[in-house]
């Protein structure tokens, strides 16, 4: 069977948890800290503030954001659900914006569309690592005192603008899920350049305690700690952070790896009329964390009998990006989003993974071929 994806993950990961045990430390400590300021570093953002998840660091971002019930924040719904879900969290309400048909991410025009007198922030997404035209969301956002939040869950060593990506977010959202090029086997950071929102950040995520349990460890005198706000516990352990600084590390080889394939895979698919394929947009590079094709209206062959075929096949592939409006939970939000529902509908999502042969990409190719 040919998996859709599969961690990179080996020995140097196994010694690092390792250590990690043997230290005696597991929960957050010294480890976290400088997993925070390496990855921080590689995105070229000033802070880093690790999380149990993605999901919780944007959590977070909206609520520095100052996000309240009764406030509006713009999602795309071609995302993962999670995207959406968090607007809920922080108890705002979800406005779906549509995507550019290109790229599968908003632009300044569809959010545009979206905004109303209550809105107080967007999450713009990298949606399978293809980098968001950032700077013209903000160009619509920033004079309307709308904070843009990036959700860079996918999109570690993604470039925009020969930036990383992420580096120009006020605030911006990562993931280290098994599903992306860099894993901790679950967790998340959030990113940005205020320092003052950083140390709020980091109270947040540890209960709202004015000094962490690392700190009143490693300290000589007697640390009271103080309660200011209601916090959560979205940290992230030394266990995961220890792994995630190897993954760094083998980052850029990922990414390599990946662009060769998806290279190799956007020649043969060529060959297939009217296939059109996710690839590097004018305005920056993509790490292929996801490597969709979008079927052509006249394709022979429905997209789910297509998945249908290619499991029979031994290939294991998904249905593509998912659209939050068509689930249940988010039935009673209004939408009116053509390009989303013809990108989830006859989009799937290949199999790319660091080891994968030429020959298991013929394989694939061929069962999408003999179907058209
Ligand atoms: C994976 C993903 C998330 C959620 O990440 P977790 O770390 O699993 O919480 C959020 N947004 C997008 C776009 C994702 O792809």
């Amino acid at each position: 069977m040919i998996p859709v994806i599969k961690p990179v993950l080996g020995e140097e990961e196994a010694a690092a948890a390792a250590e990690v045990v043997r230290s005696g430390w597991v929960a957050q400590g010294p480890r976290v800290a400088e997993f925070e300021s390496a990855f921080a570093a590689r995105v070229a953002a000033g802070h880093g503030v690790a999380t149990s998840s993605c999901t919780t660091a944007l959590h977070l971002a909206l609520l520095l954001a100052g996000v309240r019930p009764g406030d509006e924040v713009v999602v795309p719904s071609l995302s993962f659900i999670a995207t959406a879900n968090v607007v809920r969290h922080a108890g705002a309400e979800v406005v779906f914006a549509d995507v550019d048909p290109v790229t599968g991410n908003v632009t300044g025009k569809t959010v545009e569309a979206a905004l109303t007198g209550r809105t107080r922030a967007v999450i713009a997404v990298d949606q399978a690592g293809v980098p968001v035209d950032l700077d013209g969301v903000r160009a619509l956002c920033d004079p309307r005192g709308i904070t843009v939040i990036e959700d860079a869950a996918c999109a570690a060593g993604s470039v925009y603008r020969d930036r990383p990506a992420g580096a120009g977010a006020e605030l911006a959202a990562w993931s280290f899920h098994p599903r992306k090029l860099l894993t901790t086997g679950e967790g998340g950071m959030l990113t940005l350049p205020d320092a003052e929102r950083a140390r709020r950040a980091r109270r947040l995520r540890e209960h709202g305690m004015s000094a962490s349990a690392a700190e009143r460890h490693a300290g000589a005198q007697v640390v009271i700690e103080s309660y200011d706000e209601t916090g959560f516990n979205y940290r992230m352990t030394d266990l995961q952070a220890a792994v995630g600084l190897v993954q760094l590390a083998r980052l850029d080889a990922i990414i390599g790896r990946r662009r060769a394939l998806a290279a190799r895979y956007q020649r043969l698919l060529a060959e297939i009329p009217g296939i059109a394929c996710v690839r590097d947009p004018a305005h920056g590079r993509t790490n292929y964390q996801s490597f969709w094709i979008l079927l052509p209206d006249d394709f022979p062959v429905g997209r789910d009998d297509l998945l249908r075929r290619m499991l029979a096949a031994g290939v294991s592939a998904r249905r593509g990006i998912m659209a939050a409006h068509r689930e249940p939970a988010y039935a009673g939000v209004r939408a009116d989003l053509p390009v989303t529902d013809r990108f989830t509908t006859r989009s799937l999502i290949l199999p790319l993974f660091h080891e994968m042969t030429a020959e298991q990409q013929d394989r694939v190719v061929e069962t999408i071929a003999s179907a058209s």
